[in-house]
């Protein structure tokens, strides 16, 4: 049997003139989602979005769909044909279920005429096919102020019926604002923070470092295994894995070694501006937050700040740690973010950082060491991976 989901977008209906831009991104990005899964049909009617697929798919398919940026809400519907007789007949069987399966005892129906052809106005259609369910079933009442269950009629080129509404993201559809480089650690952060960015429509890529073998492989592998979740809702993304151990060594040796965290911050942000640059993001992305550690006053973001030209945007600046972990959770990438793996920060961690980094002495350590010789030498040697609807192609 085929069943049909019915969209709804939210912030993309506010759209002027270029609506059908976001829309086509939207319809791109669905597809995208639904690839896998075999005779589903995407229907793209100008201001309203279908899906058709065979009912054991049905878990699945609310599942991706779900996930889509730019959809606010979804419902199981039922298309019947535009004709009065044809809305009771549904009505009655939709409440007889709907009695049996979720003990509702009292109903509204609610109906919505955008095919102004149809000869009957809401009201009278509401309230006529209202009536018909009264007297064909029993133990039931009509509430239009509380009642347990709404049914909705939306006449359009065909009528679609439905009771229930499925949450999903809201958002903007992926891809349609621009593109970021995100800073992925292997912490709860950063994860969330690109998760945010590429809900806002910014396309991802995303860059890592480590110190191996200081750091272990399995630092590698959970940066990966956080990809593959966030590509639930990017579909692909490319991940540069940076070692700056070496970095790390000249810094150790060469500059005061409270300014260990700072100073390497800078680098990051530094290679991952040169990266971003070379694959045309327009930002870079960190999971960075007001006050959580030393690194992250004021002062050590400004000073972060201003190693870059490119933008740095930060979603998660004023977040509390609560509600940083509320989406990590949310969005599944809680469990891998908190294995024991650490990634570089924690090496050659001194006793006491700097927690009010002035530039002009941040400047001055870097004078005592080849800048962009460390940076060449970091990228030159950098692995590439590529993964693709949460598998790993290429390495
Ligand atoms: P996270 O939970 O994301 O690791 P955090 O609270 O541990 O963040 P820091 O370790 O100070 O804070 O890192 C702040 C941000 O800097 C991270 O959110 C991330 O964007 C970037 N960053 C830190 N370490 C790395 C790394 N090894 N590779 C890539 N980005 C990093
Ligand atoms: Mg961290």
């Amino acid at each position: 049997m085929r069943e049909l989901l019915l969209l709804r977008y939210g912030e993309i209906s506010l759209k002027g003139k270029n609506r059908r831009v976001f829309e086509k991104k939207l319809f791109r990005n669905i597809r995208k989602a639904l690839v896998d899964i075999e005779e589903t049909e995407v229907i793209d009617r100008h201001g309203r979005g279908y899906v058709e697929f065979n009912t054991e798919d049905y878990d699945e398919v609310v599942k991706v769909v779900s996930r889509v940026f730019g959809l606010v809400s979804m419902s199981k519907a039922i298309k019947v044909d535009n004709d009065f007789d044809a809305f009771c007949q549904i009505g009655k069987v939709e409440i007889e279920r709907l009695k049996k399966e979720k003990g509702v005892k009292s109903f509204k129906i609610e109906t919505r005429r955008s095919n102004k052809s149809f000869g009957m106005k809401s009201p009278d259609i509401s309230s006529g096919i209202g009536a018909y369910i009264l007297d064909h079933c029993e133990d039931i009442h009509v509430d239009v102020k509380h009642p347990d269950v709404i049914l909705n009629y939306e006449i359009r080129e065909n009528t679609y019926v439905f009771s229930e509404r499925i949450p999903c993201k809201g958002g903007m559809p992926y891809g349609s604002a621009g593109k970021g480089m995100m800073l992925l650690s292997g912490g709860i952060d950063s994860p969330v923070a690109g998760y945010q960015m590429a809900r806002r429509g910014v396309e991802l890529e995303a860059v890592h470092f480590h110190s191996y073998p200081f750091t272990s492989e399995r630092a590698l592998e959970k940066v990966l295994d956080l990809g593959k979740i966030l590509t639930h809702y990017t579909y692909n993304l490319r991940i540069y894995s940076v070692n700056i151990l070496e970095i790390q060594k000249a810094i150790n040796e060469k500059c005061p070694s409270e300014e260990m965290t700072i100073l390497s911050r800078r680098f990051m942000m530094r290679i991952a501006e040169r990266l971003a640059l070379k694959s045309r993001c327009q930002c870079l992305i960190t999971g960075e937050n007001i006050g959580q550690v030393a690194s992250q006053t004021m002062e050590g973001l400004t000073v972060t700040n201003a190693s870059v030209d490119l933008p740095v945007l930060r979603p998660l600046l004023a977040y509390d740690k609560n509600d940083i972990i509320k989406v990590s959770k949310e969005i599944d990438t809680y469990e891998t973010s908190i294995l024991p793996f650490e990634d570089c920060c924690t090496v050659f961690l001194p006793d006491r950082v700097v927690t009010k980094p002035r530039l002009e002495k941040m400047v001055f350590s870097e004078s005592k060491l080849d800048v962009d010789a460390l940076i060449d030498e970091a990228i030159e040697n950098m692995d590439v991976y590529y993964i693709d609807k949460g598998e790993l192609i290429e390495s």
